[in-house]
């Protein structure tokens, strides 16, 4: 059984939870999921796998940091002090990861910038190259940031642009991967959770 926590600060939380499960079904793996909604949340669930929804970076660093929750910059912690953990972040999630403002080393070395390619108008759906999934991924960016360098392994590009990058077993995407049919990250993160 993989432990899956789903942060609920912001974001398409609930098209994650039919990814993982139907990732789940594909792959004949069992999994639960727990909502993370405060530290304790994380703590007492003890995830193998944390995936970090979009939504709005700022709304989330807010909401995350509320003094009942205490989710921010916890988590961060809890993501340094167990790397054995799979973690996705999409979208504002991948921002999170690339800039968790906490003065302690990013959990994804990416340089990042917000809303750059304008506003919600400017969204759109193009074909990636993931050499994590070894194939194209049909990419959905909603008012997606973009990583203008990375330290850590580009795993996702479209043209010359880096949409993905990863860090072990952490992955930073700029678009919403629980959003297209295929179901290849949330795959690969169950899958990564399961091997040794
Ligand atoms: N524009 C958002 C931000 O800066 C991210 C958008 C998203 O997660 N879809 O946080």
């Amino acid at each position: 059984m993989i432990r899956v926590g789903l942060v609920m600060l912001q974001g398409a939380r609930h098209a994650h939870i039919s990814s993982l499960n139907e990732a789940s079904e594909d792959l004949g793996l069992e999994i639960e999921i727990f909502e993370i909604r405060k530290l304790s949340h994380l703590i007492s669930s003890n995830p193998d796998v944390i995936v970090l929804p979009g939504g709005e970076s700022t709304t989330m660093r807010k909401t995350g940091q509320d003094k009942s929750s205490n989710l921010i910059p916890g988590i961060f912690e809890w993501i340094r002090e167990n790397p054995s953990k799979a973690v996705m972040g999409t979208c504002a999630g991948a921002i999170l990861l690339a800039d968790p403002q906490d003065g302690k080393p990013p959990l994804i070395g990416a340089k990042v910038d917000r809303n750059a390619y304008g506003p919600q108008n400017e969204s759109f759906q193009g074909i990636v190259h993931s050499t994590l999934l070894d194939r194209e991924f049909p990419g959905i960016f909603i008012r997606a940031p973009k990583f203008l360098s990375s330290t850590d392994e580009v795993c996702a590009t479209i043209g010359d642009e880096i949409v993905g990058v990863r860090n072990g077993r952490v992955i930073a995407l700029t678009f919403h991967p629980e959003l297209s049919l295929d179901k290849g990250f949330h795959k690969w993160l169950l899958e990564s959770a399961s091997s040794e």
